[in-house]
């Protein structure tokens, strides 16, 4: 029992994060350092958490690094005026807007403002399009899916051809960009949603399993086919009775004590995706300073 492989996300990410380290600093040393900017509306603790690590990792990395708070009050043609300042502002080379947005502003709207070329989440339909047409290495990919590909390599190498995946999800930032990413590496891809009958069966066909829903432990191991490899996105808090003083603690979704009886590989939750997404981000921003001077993208 628990034989499955685990995939450690911790130690794929610190590796990127020094890849991205060394690239910074020759490209620094070449005359530009890289530059994000990350902007935060209001005091969504989450929200705050995340922009908190992410500004962090920047500095670790050698980028420049700013962070603009803004109150939740703030008005679409307020937050619209930042982003276009920051469009041309020549020592940003990423720009990433925090989601969730508060009521009043339209994220889909201020996504499609920034400026294709820094839109370093990948989440502009300029960018979403070009991963799908195959729009080759121009394309910003979205960090959270490139960070589990990354991990599925390493289990199976960059061909999936013969590879059968399931996503269970469909968003915009999770679900769809891992099928397309899925899909362009040669596996045959089926994406679940809510409206999905008999998830179990869907699922017991993958050879690749992608979990992200957001539900606690939905993906049970009689779920998984014996062998599979599962790399669970979900990060959902739940109560830790067993922690005591009323704790909580992390989980995914996929009941991983579980999972590792049958599955050939799996990522934990905390330490699979979750450091995986910082990581890229990072990645995103040196490519997207390292094409400004019109070098390559490193590899
Ligand atoms: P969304 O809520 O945007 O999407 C969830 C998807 O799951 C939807 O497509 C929904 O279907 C589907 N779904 C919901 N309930 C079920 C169900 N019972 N059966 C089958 N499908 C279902 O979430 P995100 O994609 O943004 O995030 C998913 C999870 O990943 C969350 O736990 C989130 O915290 C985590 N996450 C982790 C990141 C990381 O860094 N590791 C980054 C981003 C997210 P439908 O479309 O039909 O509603």
């Amino acid at each position: 029992r628990g034989t499955a492989r685990v995939i450690d996300g911790k130690a794929t990410a610190s590796r990127v994060l020094e890849w991205v380290t060394a690239r910074a600093s020759e490209l620094e040393r070449a005359g530009t350092r890289p530059g994000i900017a990350v902007v935060i509306v209001g005091d969504d603790p989450a929200s705050k958490v995340y922009v908190a690590s992410k500004a962090r990792a920047a500095e670790a990395c050698g980028f420049h690094s700013i962070t603009h708070r803004l109150p939740d009050a703030t008005a679409q043609a307020d937050l619209l005026a930042l982003v276009g300042q920051l469009n041309g502002d020549p020592a940003i080379h990423g720009i990433l807007v925090q989601l969730p947005l508060p009521g009043q502003l339209d994220a889909s709207r201020v996504i499609g403002a920034i400026s294709p070329e820094k839109d370093i989440d990948g989440f502009h339909a300029l960018n979403a399009g070009r991963l799908w047409s195959g729009g080759g290495s121009d394309a910003f990919v979205p960090c959270t899916p490139a960070g589990a590909m990354l991990l599925i390599e390493q289990v199976h190498g960059r061909e999936l051809a013969g590879l059968e995946a399931v996503v269970v999800g469909r968003s915009n930032i999770v679900g769809k960009p891992m099928a397309a990413l899925l899909l362009a590496a040669n596996a045959t891809v089926a994406v679940a949603h809510s409206r999905t009958r008999d998830l179990r069966e869907v699922c017991r066909r993958a050879d690749i399993l992608v979990a992200a829903v957001g539900r606690p432990r939905l993906i049970e191991g009689d779920w998984i086919k014996p062998g599979a490899t599962v790399i669970d996105v979900g990060i959902n808090r739940v109560e830790a009775p067993e922690l005591g003083d009323g704790r909580t603690k992390l989980v995914g979704d996929v009941d991983y004590a579980a999972a590792v009886d049958v599955a050939g590989a799996a990522t934990p939750v905390p330490g699979g995706v979750g450091p995986m997404t910082i990581a890229m981000l990072m990645a995103n921003t040196l490519a997207s300073a390292a094409r400004s001077v019109g070098l390559a993208t490193p590899r």
